[in-house]
């Protein structure tokens, strides 16, 4: 369970979010969507807080934290977080020195200090499962995007995150790429992994999110499912956006 309760960030004077309260459920995939600039990547980074937020609060499992401006959050309790959630951006990001096996096991050892045969046996498993495992062994310059998509995902799922965060997981790709990625984000989700992802792909909020939330300037417009939000959207401005992009 992930509640955000009157989210605010700002950079400087420039109010970025405003008053996001959002909970998601353990298991449901939210699709955030919305005009360039509305604020999705910045809601996903102060969800891992990458970014604090200025003001409000977040509880992700059992933890719970609340800003207050000027008000600095000891870097240990961002951390407690942070674990918490595994993030896959827009392009990849793998370590190019190392192989798609290393970059998965790389936290594995390094973070939560597992020992090398158990993290190598995990991300294996976790590299079948998003069909890569004949890709072990590669450098992520020899793999296709939608290959190294696939393996940024498994990276991210290895420590065994509350919450999967996908920013554009699939605006660098190729339709046909895309489609792989699509895939095997549709098999978690219906594994059951919580999701929260910013998408300008509206096939892919359709096809696997349980909640569309529409932010413009920083603000949640209006929120629903896929079809709510897609096809019967309740304010002009949310109406307007679809009518543009589909
Ligand atoms: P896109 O669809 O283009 O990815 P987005 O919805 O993800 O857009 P954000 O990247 O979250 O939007 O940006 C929201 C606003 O916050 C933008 O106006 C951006 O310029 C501003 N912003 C983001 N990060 C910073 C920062 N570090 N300092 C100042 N302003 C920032
Ligand atoms: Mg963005």
């Amino acid at each position: 369970m992930i509640e955000l309760t009157q989210i605010e960030k700002r950079f400087g004077d420039a109010v970025i979010l405003k008053d996001i309260s959002l909970s998601m459920a353990e298991g449901s995939v939210t699709a955030l969507v919305g005009p360039s600039g509305g604020g999705k990547s910045t809601l996903l980074r102060c969800i891992n807080l990458l970014e604090v937020p200025t003001s409000g609060s977040l509880a992700l499992g059992p933890e719970t934290l609340s800003f207050t401006p000027g008000q600095k959050t000891p870097w240990q309790s961002i951390q407690r977080i942070r674990r918490q959630t595994g993030m896959v951006f827009q392009n990849f990001q793998l370590f190019p020195h190392q192989t798609a096996l290393q970059n998965v096991m790389e936290s594995l050892v390094t973070v939560l200090g597992w020992q090398k045969e158990k993290a190598r046996q995990h991300a294996m498993e976790l590299l079948t499962k998003v069909g890569m495992a004949h890709k072990a062994d590669a450098w992520p310059s020899t793999l296709s995007g939608g290959q190294q998509q696939r393996v940024a995902i498994a990276r991210a799922l290895a420590p065994s995150p509350r919450v999967l965060l996908c920013d554009e997981p699939t605006s660098a790709l190729d339709p046909e790429l895309a489609a792989e990625v699509v895939d095997v984000l549709a098999k978690l989700a219906a594994e059951g992994t919580t999701m929260v992802m910013a998408t300008h792909d509206l096939r892919l909020a359709s096809s696997i999110a349980n909640r569309v939330v529409f932010l413009e300037a920083g603000r949640v417009v209006e929120s629903g499912t896929a079809s709510d939000i897609f096809q019967q959207p309740r304010e002009e401005r949310t109406r307007r956006f679809v009518a543009s992009v589909t």
